[in-house]
């Protein structure tokens, strides 16, 4: 079995677990287990050589019962069809506990954007889109930025689209830049949102954030936010660690100092005013919240026995094993799963596609006031489904997003 494959089994098993606590009917289940579309399309690109090379892209709407497919283009050397299909299954399930009028979709091509000049991705960019033009769409299939691709990338997809449908079309693609139709607000929400869980698990478990230590793996868009946000509440980022190497101070890093090291020497480590510290040094810390936001896969039962904190909060997608997720809960840790703790960025897109379909542009004090009614309103949600069924916050997640797409498809009933 490759790893991508395993990681669609990962989705499967969390999904299971919850689909057998609410005795879902063994049709709904084979329709919410299955993709409802992946396509698969070559893009042959002129690179700045002569040569042409192609490239293999994807797009996978997972379901789309609650509204358009929602999710991110990506662009790696390890982009899968099986990798595609989970993230597409976990952004249907992330939107349905955001409770926003979306499905799930994801995309990828296959290629190594480090070794590509600015014309061939802006190329491959647009190759790819008219490959799948007939699949997207403001009503059909709204992508986003994900891994290596940013507001430029989204700038060329809205681009293309809008010359192939005649007419400017904004709310076809979300994190475009604030210029084209983006939303004040979007590139901070991912964090946003993290500080926002985090304070409401605080506060449920009874420890006030102020003061309260915290850990955090990745400094990128989301562990960078999210720590800088925290300690605007006053809590002590006493770790931070990234690609290179961490660094510690007990006392409390200066982040606004730590975020202008990190854009000059591109990494936290070396940071004068903390201690170095390793990677594996960081989960071992005993703290009150520890934030994987950096890669999947970094919490296993390799290294879940020596996290020493009461709070695990998932910035990053599939950040822990099954194995370790099981064995942490055993523990009595808190673990705020993914699709809750970092829904606050497919959110802000919702607000994008709503102000450009709308014409109508909000604050950003608008855009974060409605982004926490709806985070705490999530969290809310899945806490009372968690006491309720006396299971763990991912169950928890999975039984309210279950629910809600079980709900219309059984609802909207079978078209044949
Ligand atoms: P990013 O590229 O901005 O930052 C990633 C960070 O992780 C960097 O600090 C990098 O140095 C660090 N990192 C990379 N490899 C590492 C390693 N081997 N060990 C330790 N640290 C490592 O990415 P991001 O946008 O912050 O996303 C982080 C995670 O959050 C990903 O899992 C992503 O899918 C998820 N996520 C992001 C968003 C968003 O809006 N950006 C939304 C939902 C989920």
């Amino acid at each position: 079995m490759s790893g991508s494959q395993s990681i669609f089994g990962t989705m499967l098993q969390e999904f299971d677990g919850a689909a057998r606590i609410l005795n879902l009917e063994p049709g709904i289940w084979r329709i919410l287990t299955a993709p409802k579309r992946q396509i698969i399309v070559s893009c042959p690109v002129q690179m700045d050589s002569g040569d042409i090379k192609v490239f293999t892209g994807y797009r996978v709407q997972y379901n789309v019962s609650l509204g358009p497919a929602k999710g991110g283009i990506r662009y790696h050397p390890d982009v899968t069809l099986d990798e595609v299909t989970t993230l597409a299954a976990w952004m249907t399930w992330k939107c349905a506990v955001a409770h926003i009028p979306f499905g799930g979709g994801k995309g990828g091509v296959v290629c190594d954007p480090s070794r590509m000049s600015r014309r061939e991705l802006e190329a491959l960019t647009r190759r790819y889109v008219a490959e799948i033009i007939d699949a997207i769409g403001p009503e059909k299939d709204v992508p986003a930025p994900d891994v290596n691709t940013n507001e430029q990338t989204m700038a060329w997809v809205m681009d293309t689209y809008s010359m192939h449908v005649g007419h400017t079309s904004t709310a076809v693609v979300t994190g475009k830049p604030i210029e084209l139709g983006g939303s004040l607000g979007r590139r901070e929400a991912t964090g946003r949102g993290v500080m926002l869980v985090t304070r409401e698990s605080a506060h449920h478990l009874g420890f006030e954030l102020s003061g309260a230590r915290v850990a955090i793996q990745g400094f990128g868009n989301v562990g960078g936010v999210s720590a800088a946000l925290l300690a605007e509440q006053g809590a002590r980022i006493v770790a931070v660690a990234d690609w290179k190497g961490g660094t510690y101070n007990a006392a409390g890093l200066d982040i606004p100092a730590l975020l202008t090291y990190a854009q000059q020497h591109k990494t936290v480590a070396g940071f004068p005013r903390g201690d170095a510290l390793s990677n594996a040094e960081l989960f071992a810390l005993e703290v009150d919240v520890l934030i994987p936001a950096a890669l999947e896969n970094q919490i296993t039962m390799e290294n879940a026995p020596t996290l020493k904190t009461r709070v695990l909060v998932e910035g990053a997608n599939g950040p822990t094993t099954p194995e370790a997720h099981r064995y942490l809960h055993r523990q009595g840790v808190f673990v705020v799963p993914d699709i809750l703790a970092n829904c606050g960025g497919v959110t802000a897109s919702y607000f994008e596609w709503v102000q450009d379909r709308h014409g109508y542009f909000w604050t950003e004090q608008e855009v974060n006031e409605r982004l926490e009614r709806k985070i705490c309103t999530a969290f809310e949600e899945v806490l009372t489904t968690m006491k309720r069924y006396q299971v763990d916050m991912r169950t928890a997640a999975y039984l309210v997003a279950i629910n809600r797409v079980a709900a219309v498809t059984r609802m909207r009933g079978m078209y044949a």
